[in-house]
């Protein structure tokens, strides 16, 4: 049997979308007679954008007549039944760390207990309603809590810089295993969207169920059970206990509860550098002028995207989860905080873009804060996203500033329109963030609106605050066993921990944590 030939062809957006003109351009570059051409596949897909003349680059899988070719499949990962009599693991929070951890140890025969604060994705939808419209912000249930934590309503963007091909491709095809599209097998910067999300992840619980495991909904983790330095369980809802050897902490970094906790307890944790800053806004047509350097967008082109960065006094201040076609949510977790975040539905097609723009904070930054030792930077989080809420009237409305007035630091007398629901007022960014923090963003704005020509258009807006991109605080885990250096059996995980920053990556550590839990299992019985 002969392996799948490949080749690399770079196309026009019409010929990349058209079957008739893509099998021309495949048999002019093979040399052959289209009709000698059986079978082709698009495997791989990106846009070259840098040029005037748009390129796509696609890598096709072919068969000629007469050959004897297996063609790959999507291989359906296999599941185990689990019961009562398995090995039992506790894993806490239903995000795509803690789902996919659970989906992880069901494939090696552990029974999962994923116990999640928040309402399976349907409810969950009534109080994002709330949010938007009235301004009520539920604690257990808004954008970051409930089933499928912060990645259900999230934008669904499925690229990493981290993590291995091969762990990477394992996430990608059992979110198709569950519903999403292929093509975000081949793309290079694969898309679900937030309209397409809730149903997979809710396939994803049908799986979870149907071989064995449990999710229980409503159900927060309020203390550990540790004897002997060994974890032996969990309290929830302040009352019941779950005992299990192995838990799986995968709580996100919006539960800050879990960290008051952990330090109440003495169990370690530790302050780290993370991202803040403000969500910019401009009208999708403006960005696609600027990337496509033409009036209209031409016909095949998806809504254009750009990434930033920018140097200023050493430090970087950088383009964060860009949404063409988007929408700015309201991603506070509790009230009296309002925190900015993006997504955007499967065919991008809101009249607005949007991106976190976001400063790294480090411990210069955090001076005023020393006494509050590892939690620091969530305190100094804290303090921002509060101002914020008195500042823009005690509500859910979002302090903003057009982004020119901005740049020349004058209050905005006109704010541009923008997609963010609850609404905005006009606020100086300067009246919020510290001035190191004010003006390394202002120095970012100002350099990306050289490298691309329009960005400060008085069309643009700035929402405040982007604060929720990474955690402010690390669970701390050893790099051989990943369970916490003081607490056998607790295993932190995900973007909570602090070892993860997005959906893939935060599912690839939780098949980590669940390969390790299952090392452990093993470990004791022989
Ligand atoms: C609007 C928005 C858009 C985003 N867009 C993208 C994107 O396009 N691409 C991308 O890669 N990332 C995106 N993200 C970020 C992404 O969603 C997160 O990086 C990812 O979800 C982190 O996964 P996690 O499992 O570590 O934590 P989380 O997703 O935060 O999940 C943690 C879960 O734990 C639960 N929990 C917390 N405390 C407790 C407790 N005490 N007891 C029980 N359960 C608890 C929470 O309810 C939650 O369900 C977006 C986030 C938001 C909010």
């Amino acid at each position: 049997m002969n392996t799948l030939p490949t080749i690399n062809l770079r196309v026009t957006p019409e010929t990349a979308n058209k079957d008739e003109l893509l099998k021309s351009a495949l048999s002019k570059e093979l040399k052959i007679h289209k009709d000698e051409i059986h079978k082709f596949k698009i495997i791989k897909r990106s846009i070259d954008a840098r040029h005037r003349n748009i390129i796509f680059q696609l890598k096709i899988a072919y068969e000629l007549k007469g050959s004897s070719i297996i063609w790959p499949k999507i291989e359906e990962k296999p599941y185990q039944k689990v019961d009562d009599n398995s090995s039992k693991t506790i894993v806490v929070g239903s995000g795509p760390a803690g789902l996919f951890a659970a989906l992880k140890l069901l494939s090696l025969g552990i029974k999962p207990i994923v116990i999640e604060r928040g309402k399976d994705v349907r409810s969950r939808r009534i109080d994002l309603a709330k949010i938007n419209k009235e301004h009520i912000v539920n604690p257990e249930s808004n954008y970051c809590f409930g089933e499928g934590g912060a990645g259900t309503y999230s934008d669904g963007k499925l690229y990493t810089r981290s993590g291995r091909k091969k762990h990477i491709n394992s996430i990608l095809e059992t979110f198709v295993q569950h519903g999403a599209d292929e093509d975000i097998l081949i793309d290079a910067h694969p898309h679900i969207g937030t309209n397409k999300l809730p149903k997979i992840i809710a396939n994803m619980r049908d799986t979870l169920i149907s071989f064995g495991g449990e999710i229980h909904f409503n159900t927060k983790l309020t203390d550990f059970i540790i004897e002997n330095q060994k974890i032996k369980g969990v309290t929830v809802n302040s009352e019941n206990q779950i005992f299990a050897d192995h838990v799986i902490l995968a709580t996100g970094h919006s539960a800050r509860d879990i960290y008051y906790l952990l330090h109440k307890r003495n169990i370690k944790i530790e302050s780290k550098t993370f991202a803040l800053g403000v969500r910019v806004e401009h009208p999708q047509q403006l960005i696609d002028q600027i990337q496509y350097k033409t009036e209209n967008r031409p016909e095949y082109l998806p809504p254009a995207a750009y990434s930033l960065v920018e140097q200023v006094d050493g430090k970087g201040v950088y383009s964060f989860c860009m949404c063409p076609g988007g929408i700015i949510a309201p991603c506070a977790t509790t009230p009296g905080e309002v925190v900015t975040n993006g997504w955007s539905p499967s065919k991008r097609n809101n009249p607005f873009a949007n991106s976190g723009i976001v400063v790294t904070i480090d411990d210069e930054n955090l001076k005023d804060f020393e006494k509050f030792g590892p939690l620091k930077g969530l305190k100094f989080q804290e303090y921002i996203e509060k101002i914020c809420w008195e500042k823009a009237g005690r509500t859910q409305k979002a302090p903003a500033q057009a982004l020119s007035d901005f740049i020349r630091q004058r209050k905005s007398d006109y704010l541009p329109k923008c997609s963010y629901q609850p609404g905005v007022t006009s606020v100086e960014m300067d009246d919020i963030f510290p001035k190191a923090i004010v003006n390394r963003l202002r120095q970012g704005f100002i350099a990306f609106s050289k490298k691309m020509k329009g960005f400060d258009h008085p069309e643009a807006i700035i929402l405040a605050t982007e604060s929720r991109t990474s955690s402010p605080v690390r669970i701390p885990r050893d790099t051989e066993s990943l369970e916490h250096p003081e607490i056998k059996g607790l295993f932190p995980c995900g973007e909570g921990a602090g070892f993860a920053g997005g959906i893939i990556s935060a599912a690839i550590d939780g098949e980590k944590c669940a390969e390790k839990v299952m090392q452990n299992v093993k470990q004791t019985k022989f």
